[in-house]
C-alpha cells in the first residue's frame, strides 16, 4: 500500500544529513512503485517523478525536518499541483436555469451525485434544482431517481421511457417554466464505453448545452479510469469530475490520473451512499491521502514555525557535546507543548529522531514540567546540588512528591544517557555537525 511504503522510506531516510541524489532516488523509486501500486497511470507517474526529482535537488533542507520529511513535503505540495492546487466551484453564474448533466459508465455514481449535488445546491447556494431522468434503459433507473428526489424534497422531471434527447429538452423547458434555477440530468451508462450512448450522449449536450458535464468515476477502478476518462473526454469535453465511493478502501490513483490525462478538475466526491455524504474535492486533502502522510506534512509545516532554527541548532550542539541540561529540557518541553503531539514533534528535532519515542508518555509530561519549574535557574543548571531539602521545596512548589521530583531526576540522567550515545553515534558516523 502506498501508505505504508512512503512510510517506510521515510523511516529509512531519517537520520541523513541532507537532500543528496541518492536519498531523493531511493524515495522516488518508492513513490514510483507505489503510485504503480495504487494504480496511478504509467505515464503520469514518470511525469511526476521526473517533476519532483527536479524540485527536490534544488532545495535545501530545513534544519527543523528529516531530509525524508522534507521530500514528503515536496511530493505532497507537487501532487497537490497535480491535482489542480484549489478546489473547483460549479460554475452558478451562467443564465437561469443552470444545466448539469451527469455522464460515466453504468453503477459509477451519476445517479447517486445526481441526488446528492440537487441537495447540496439548495442546503450551500440556495438554489431550487430540478431532477430529470433520462435514463430511459432500465425502469428500475427513473424509480431510483424519483425515491432519492422524494426523500431530499426535490422534484424530478420524467416521461418514463421514452426518448432521452427529448426528456432532456423538455426537462430543460419545464425547469424555465416552473421557476427553477438549476437543472441536473441524470443520463444512462453503459458497462463498458459503447458509440450508440456517446453519440446519444452528444446530441443530447447538443440540446441542451448545459454549463457543466460532470464525468462520474469511480474511485475504486485503477488504470481503467484513465481510458474510459480519455474516451469521456474526447467525445463530451465534460468541464469537471465527481470521485464517487471515496469511503470505500480506495485507491486514490484514479483522481490523480484523470485530472493528469484530461487536465479537467475535479469538483466532487462522494464519500457514502446517503445524499449528504458529498464534498468539495480539496486537493491538498487528497494529496495528503494517496501520500497517507497527512500528519506528517501538517508537522512539516508547524516545525517550520516553532522551531526556531537555531534553537535547533543550539540543542543539536548541546546533544553532541553532551551539555544538555534542565533548562534545555524544560525550554524543549515548552516548544513541545506549543505543538501537541509529543512523539512527532521530539522525531522532527534532529538528533532526537534516534530516540526511542515510543517510551514517552505524555501524561508524564505535566507533572515534569511542573517540577522543572519549581527549581531554580541554577538547579536546572547543577541538578548535582538538588539536596534532600531542595527537593522537598521542589516537591511542595510543584504539588508533586519526593519520589515524583526523583522520578523526574532519574528520567533526566536516562535521556542524557541516551544522547550521549546519540552524539558518540554521530561522531563515529564522521558527520560530527550534522545529526538528524
Ligand atoms: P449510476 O449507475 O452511475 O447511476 O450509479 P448509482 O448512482 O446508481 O450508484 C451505483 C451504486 O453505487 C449504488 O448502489 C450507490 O448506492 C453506490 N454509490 C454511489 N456513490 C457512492 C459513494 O460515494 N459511496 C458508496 N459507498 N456507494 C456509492
Ligand atoms: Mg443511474
Amino acid at each position: 500500500q502506498l501508505t505504508d511504503s512512503l512510510e517506510n522510506t521515510l523511516k529509512n531516510l531519517r537520520g541523513q544529513g541532507k537532500l543528496t541524489e541518492e536519498n531523493v532516488a531511493e524515495s522516488l523509486r518508492e513513490v514510483r512503485r507505489a503510485f504503480l501500486a495504487a494504480d496511478v497511470n504509467f505515464n503520469v507517474t514518470r511525469d511526476f517523478v521526473k517533476s519532483v526529482k527536479e524540485k527536490s535537488m534544488g532545495a535545501e533542507v530545513l534544519n527543523s525536518v528529516t531530509p525524508g520529511q522534507q521530500i514528503v513535503k515536496i511530493i505532497h505540495d507537487e501532487l497537490v499541483a497535480v491535482m489542480g492546487g484549489e478546489t473547483k466551484e460549479i460554475n452558478l453564474s451562467a443564465p437561469s436555469p443552470v444545466g448539469i448533466m451527469m455522464v460515466g459508465l453504468q453503477g459509477s455514481g451519476k445517479t447517486t451525485f445526481a441526488g446528492k449535488i440537487a441537495l447540496w445546491m439548495r442546503s450551500k447556494k440556495k438554489r431550487k434544482p430540478l431532477l430529470v431522468a433520462a435514463d430511459v434503459y432500465r425502469p428500475a433507473a427513473i424509480k431510483q431517481l424519483q425515491v432519492l428526489g422524494k426523500s431530499i424534497g426535490v422534484p424530478v422531471y420524467d416521461e418514463g421511457q421514452g426518448n432521452p434527447v427529448e426528456i432532456i429538452k423538455h426537462g430543460y423547458q419545464y425547469a424555465k417554466d416552473n421557476g427553477f434555477d438549476l437543472v441536473i440530468y441524470d443520463t444512462a451508462g453503459r458497462l463498458q464505453i459503447d458509440e450508440e450512448l456517446m453519440q446519444e450522449l452528444e446530441k443530447a449536450r447538443d440540446a441542451v448545452h448545459p454549463d457543466e458535464i460532470l464525468f462520474v468515476a469511480d474511485a475504486m477502478i485503477g488504470q481503467e479510469a484513465v481510458n474510459v476518462a480519455e474516451t469521456f473526454w474526447n467525445r463530451l469535453n465534460f468541464t469537471g469530475v465527481c470521485l464517487s465511493k471515496m469511503d470505500g478502501d480506495t485507491r486514490g490513483g484514479a483522481a490523480l490520473s484523470i485530472k493528469k490525462m484530461t487536465g479537467v478538475p475535479i469538483c466532487f466526491i462522494g464519500v457514502g451512499e446517503k445524499l449528504n455524504e458529498i464534498d468539495l474535492f480539496h486537493p491538498d486533502r487528497m494529496a495528503s491521502r494517496i501520500l497517507g502522510m497527512g500528519d506528517v506534512v501538517s508537522l512539516v509545516e508547524k516545525a517550520q514555525q516553532v522551531i526556531d532554527e537555531k534553537d535547533a541548532k543550539d540543542l543539536k550542539k548541546k546533544i553532541l557535546n553532551n551539555t544538555f541540561d534542565l533548562n534545555d529540557f524544560l525550554k524543549q518541553l515548552r516548544t513541545i507543548k506549543k505543538l501537541g503531539r509529543i512523539k512527532d514533534i521530539l522525531s522532527l528535532i534532529p538528533g532526537l529522531n534516534k530516540l526511542p519515542l515510543d517510551q514517552i508518555d505524555e501524561k508524564q509530561l505535566v507533572y515534569v514540567e511542573a517540577v522543572l519549574s519549581s527549581m531554580t535557574p541554577k538547579e536546572r543548571k547543577k541538578p548535582q546540588i538538588i539536596d534532600g531539602s531542595r527537593k522537598a521545596r521542589i516537591a511542595k512548589g510543584s504539588g508533586t512528591d519526593a519520589a515524583r521530583v526523583n522520578a523526574v531526576l532519574k528520567q533526566y540522567e536516562s535521556m542524557k544517557e541516551m544522547f550521549k550515545k546519540v552524539g558518540d553515534f554521530a561522531k563515529r558516523q564522521n558527520n560530527g555537525g550534522t545529526i538528524g
